[in-house]
């Protein structure tokens, strides 16, 4: 028997890199935000509107999997009300023991009632700092462009980022529909943002291939890729990713549940980890995936088969792969891997025992998948 269960996880340091606001809310506050604004939802108890809006579901395809936000974008329109999500997310993450969290949203999505945009930003920043304040969770914020909304608004997302540089936003992102809609659009927001020397992620190679990374990494200057699924397509670019230790930003249920990977056991995850690929494990949205970080490495271990040393390495990326400055890194880096050591002592036996998959081998994560470059 391992010693890794999900228990066991859940009291390990942890940090989520890839989480978004309104894909991460609890179902009970869904409901008396509406109730308390008069707004009309698809389902009135917390088990039906888990249903409506496919939460753990598997949808089939992004668009589909991104149709819950419209309800939970309903109840994000007021400043209350983001500063409640926010501030809970924090709390809730903190209760699976996540001490580093990147929270990401875009901000023009909550302006339906006449909020101001600063007002927005404002408010979940208020939220965080309330969680962190009572619970010591270090939470920053990341801006999302759009991509299917349009290249001005993002260029716009790219100003408001820039405006709160040093004031608990670290990052800028492109979120939305990929197919269709390239990142080379946005590239005059990516600029901005490059100028004002501001870290950027971009969600890539989910539910389009390789060229939407690559576009991601050379046309707009990406730090980091969200998700990369597709990434094993090419192997050439595959290898750039490992030399510049681009991190990756999994999030293994997300991806099934939007039909970017088959099943959890043919997630690319294992097989870019071997390669050398830094890879993060995230949760994407705690509650239209149904998941904490801490289910998604058990998932990781269990189902993809990554044992123990690994499981650690994964960890420590998500640290190592923080949009914080250097030394702040090293220092979080320095007090979680002690941690982490302090635990492996503790159970060295069985962290060293053999791991049994619960289902497919591992064989059938790898040699199938190989590029062509690589095999
Ligand atoms: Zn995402």
């Amino acid at each position: 028997m391992t010693a890794l269960t999900i228990e066991a996880i859940r009291r390990l340091p942890k940090a989520d890199l890839h989480v978004h606001l309104d894909g991460s809310l609890r179902l009970q506050t869904i409901l008396d935000l509406a109730k308390q604004e008069d707004i009309e939802l698809p389902a009135a108890t917390p088990e039906a509107l888990s249903v409506a809006i496919n939460a753990g579901r598997n949808t089939g395809s992004l668009v589909e999997y991104l149709k819950a936000f419209d309800v939970t974008l309903r109840v994000l329109q007021t400043a209350a009300g983001l500063r409640r999500a926010a501030y809970e997310l924090g709390i809730d993450a903190a209760d699976e023991g996540v001490r580093y969290m990147e929270v990401r949203y875009s901000p023009m999505l909550h302006t339906r009632q006449g909020l101001a945009l600063t007002t927005v930003v404002e408010a979940v920043l208020e939220g965080l700092r309330t969680a962190q304040d009572e619970r010591g969770i270090h939470a920053n914020v990341i801006i999302c462009g759009i991509r299917n909304i349009s290249p001005e608004r993002s260029l716009e997302m790219a100003e408001l980022a820039v405006a709160y540089k040093n004031r608990g936003v670290v990052g800028f992102d492109l979120a939305g529909a990929e197919y269709d809609h390239p990142a080379k659009h946005h590239r005059d927001a990516f600029q901005l943002i490059r100028n004002n020397n501001i870290n950027s992620t971009i969600h890539a190679g989910e539910a389009y291939g390789p060229d939407s990374i690559r576009q991601a990494i050379h046309t707009c200057g990406a730090h980091r890729i969200g998700h990369g699924c597709r990434l094993r397509e090419d192997g050439d670019l595959l290898h750039y990713v490992i030399d510049h230790r681009i991190p990756l930003e999994c999030c293994p249920s997300s991806n099934v549940q939007t039909g970017a990977v088959r099943d959890i056991s043919n997630h690319p995850l294992k097989f870019y980890y071997d390669l050398g690929v830094r890879v993060t494990v995230n949760t994407d949205n705690r509650l239209i995936t149904d998941t904490t970080v801490s289910k998604e490495l058990y998932l990781v271990h269990t189902r993809l088969g990554v044992a123990w040393p690994a499981i650690k390495q994964i960890i420590l990326n998500g640290f190592k792969s923080a949009f914080l400055p250097f030394h702040e890194r090293r220092a979080m880096l320095r007090a979680y891997a002690a941690e982490l050591e302090q635990f492996e002592r503790d159970f060295r036996p069985t962290l060293e025992a053999p791991l049994h998959l619960e289902s497919q081998t591992r064989d059938t994560i790898s040699a199938s998948t190989l590029p062509d470059s690589l095999s």
